[in-house]
């Protein structure tokens, strides 16, 4: 018999309903598909994989830390995102501390705090999805998570509510923006450089199309960071990875702002048009689109059915059941709205 962890006993495996779809509006990532650099790189790396990457990504701090007006003790980065805000959580918390966190947002978040054993405490948004600082703030919690445009309701978070979560954490505040960069001008990276509480994370897996490669990162005083480093450990960034960002940090900013913007207007379009179904699809500052749906979950598993893969949830805090759909080129949008239509005939 294996020795089971009692506390991991009931934790399931990360497994979003999916099933093959020729049109997969499921995960947010960019569907324009790969930055015109990241091929040559990837083709150019291959020789280098017998050997270990460097420690800490030291190439792609340095860049990273050039295109957010920091030094590069103020980077870190690691295997996703997620990597990034795991290793913080395991950085400033012991088994049973508080981490407090809006809700709904990322589902990987509550995951997170088990694996970790801390206690989760989820604050629901505002009626109009915005921060509830003095709720989170009255949890007293040692790790305070927001996210900004938040997955999966796409709503961007005021300032005056994120800077009032700031200024009263009695701990750190991370705020995730792995959607930033379809909210030009709406994000928090300011905090991450100016704040001794704060790490702002980023991500290469939505705008920059690189989803596959697993880079993430983070903005924050040199002393945080430095520890969320050594809970990170190194090699978690692979050397391809690291080689692929860098590039594209270089030469493939136009690509990426462009083919944001196109996924902005593409989102507003979709909009429209589920408004004129009669649906009540969220403002979003994002890359997809939440609308409240009762049943999502059958609604998602007939538009699978007809080569459409959505996500679905259930009862979401403050919105109820819903879908979240992915945005990008038109054509696919096309497809989704006429299965979504089939689906809620
Ligand atoms: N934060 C949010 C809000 C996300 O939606 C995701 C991806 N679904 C992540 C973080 C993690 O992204 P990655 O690990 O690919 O950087």
């Amino acid at each position: 018999m294996i020795p089971r962890r009692p506390s991991y006993r009931d934790i399931p495996l990360y497994a979003p309903s999916k099933r093959p779809c020729r049109v997969d509006l499921s995960d947010n990532t960019n569907l324009h598909g790969v930055p015109p650099s990241a091929q040559r790189v990837l083709r150019e790396t291959a020789q280098d994989v017998s050997r270990y990457p460097r420690g800490y990504a030291p190439d792609l701090r340095r860049a990273l830390a050039t295109r957010a007006g920091v030094p590069p003790e103020s980077v870190t980065t690691g295997c996703g995102s997620d990597d990034v805000i795991d290793s913080a959580l395991r950085a400033f918390m012991e088994p049973g501390d508080t981490l407090a966190f809006q809700d709904p947002t990322f589902v990987m978040v509550p995951l997170f705090a088990k694996v970790n054993g801390l206690r989760a405490v989820p604050v629901p948004l505002t009626p109009d999805f915005d921060v509830d600082a003095e709720a989170l703030l009255a949890t007293k919690a040692r790790v305070i998570y927001l996210c900004s445009p938040n997955n999966p309701t796409g709503t961007a978070l005021s300032r005056p509510a994120v800077e009032r979560v700031v200024d009263g954490a009695a701990g750190i505040v991370i705020i995730d923006e792995a959607y930033a960069d379809f909210a030009p001008g709406m994000d928090f990276l300011d905090l991450g450089r100016t704040r001794p509480n704060v790490l702002v994370t980023r991500t290469f897996s939505k705008a920059f199309g690189l989803a596959g490669l697993r880079v993430g990162w983070g903005v924050g005083a040199p002393e945080l960071v430095a520890e969320v480093e050594k809970a990170r450990g190194p090699y978690k960034l692979t050397s391809v990875g690291e080689a692929v960002a860098v590039s594209v940090l270089a030469e493939d900013g136009d690509w990426v702002r462009a083919r944001a913007e196109e996924a902005v207007a593409c989102r507003e379009r979709l909009r429209g048009e589920l408004l004129a179904l009669g649906l009540s699809p969220l403002r979003s500052a994002a890359n997809f689109l939440m609308v409240p749906v009762p049943g999502a979950l059958a609604v998602a598993e007939r538009m699978r059915e007809r080569d459409v893969n959505v996500r679905a949830f259930q009862a979401l805090t403050g919105v109820g059941d819903a879908l979240r759909i992915g945005v990008g080129p038109w054509p696919l949008m096309e497809t989704a709205l006429t299965a979504l239509r089939e689906a809620l005939r």
